[in-house]
């Protein structure tokens, strides 16, 4: 059991390379300018140790529920946790036990908790903020992230807070709203926020963006992380 599952995410871990490197090659961008990071949502601790013996050093999950006891299980191994999913405060102090980063901080009362736990558990939180390209001033998107014209203020939030770190920005391609179906034009958008933040703080320069269906557009626009699921594990057997 073990050796066909080592043998399938071994392959699927190999096609994924091939597209990553052909993206950044046709892109005119280094390999190395672009970081794999695995989500391993609905998928058992069992794999993510495969993926680590497979060389995987960054993996990502959604639900505090299940990533808590995974990453528990996986405390010996040499990985990064990423989460990603829609944060409520009440999960914050167990996310910031085991996260290296949170990929989805979209709102002030989540910098406030997120500080308080970094400092409570002696760790310093890498934090992207989710942008929500389909959403408008003021309003969450349907799957989390803050309106364009938040980013500033949540930026200084962040970079003032004890615990944390402001490393970039994050987004997920909209399903609605002017940029469904367009994703290089949204990975497009999502870099021009990130070159605004960069402008005041130079150090925050991760973009993550793209995934099993749609990395080379976001490395063509300029990501330097993508968070691949599907390609890598399979389809999942549940929606998450
Ligand atoms: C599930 C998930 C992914 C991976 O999606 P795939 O299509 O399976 O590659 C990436 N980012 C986030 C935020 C996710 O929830």
């Amino acid at each position: 059991m073990t050796d066909v599952r080592r043998a399938q995410l071994s392959d699927n871990l190999a096609r994924v390379e091939d597209r990553i490197a052909a993206a950044c090659a046709a892109a005119g961008r280094a390999r190395d300018e672009v970081t794999l990071i695995v989500v391993t949502k609905t998928y058992p601790a069992s794999d993510v140790r495969l993926l680590a013996e497979l060389g995987v050093r960054h993996v990502a999950e959604n639900r505090d529920q299940d990533a808590a006891p995974k990453a528990a299980e996986c405390a010996d191994l040499p990985l990064t946790w990423h989460f990603v999913g829609q944060l409520q405060t009440n999960k914050v102090r167990s996310v910031a036990r085991y996260a290296g980063m949170v990929q989805s901080v979209d709102r002030l009362r989540l910098v406030t908790a997120l500080s308080k736990e970094a400092v409570r558990a002696e760790r310093e939180l890498g934090c992207l903020i989710q942008v929500a390209l389909d959403a408008e001033s003021g309003r969450q998107g349907d799957r989390g992230g803050t309106a364009p014209d938040a980013v500033p203020a949540l930026a200084e939030a962040i970079a003032g807070a004890q615990g944390l770190r402001l490393d970039g920005v994050m987004t997920v391609a909209p399903l609605s709203g002017p940029y469904a179906g367009r994703q290089l034009a949204a990975f497009e958008r999502l870099m021009e926020i990130s070159t605004d933040l960069r402008a005041t703080h130079p150090a925050a320069n991760m973009v993550s963006a793209g995934m099993s269906a749609d990395l080379e557009d976001a490395i063509r626009a300029g990501a330097t992380h993508v968070r691949v699921g599907t390609a890598v594990l399979g389809v999942r057997p549940r929606l998450g």
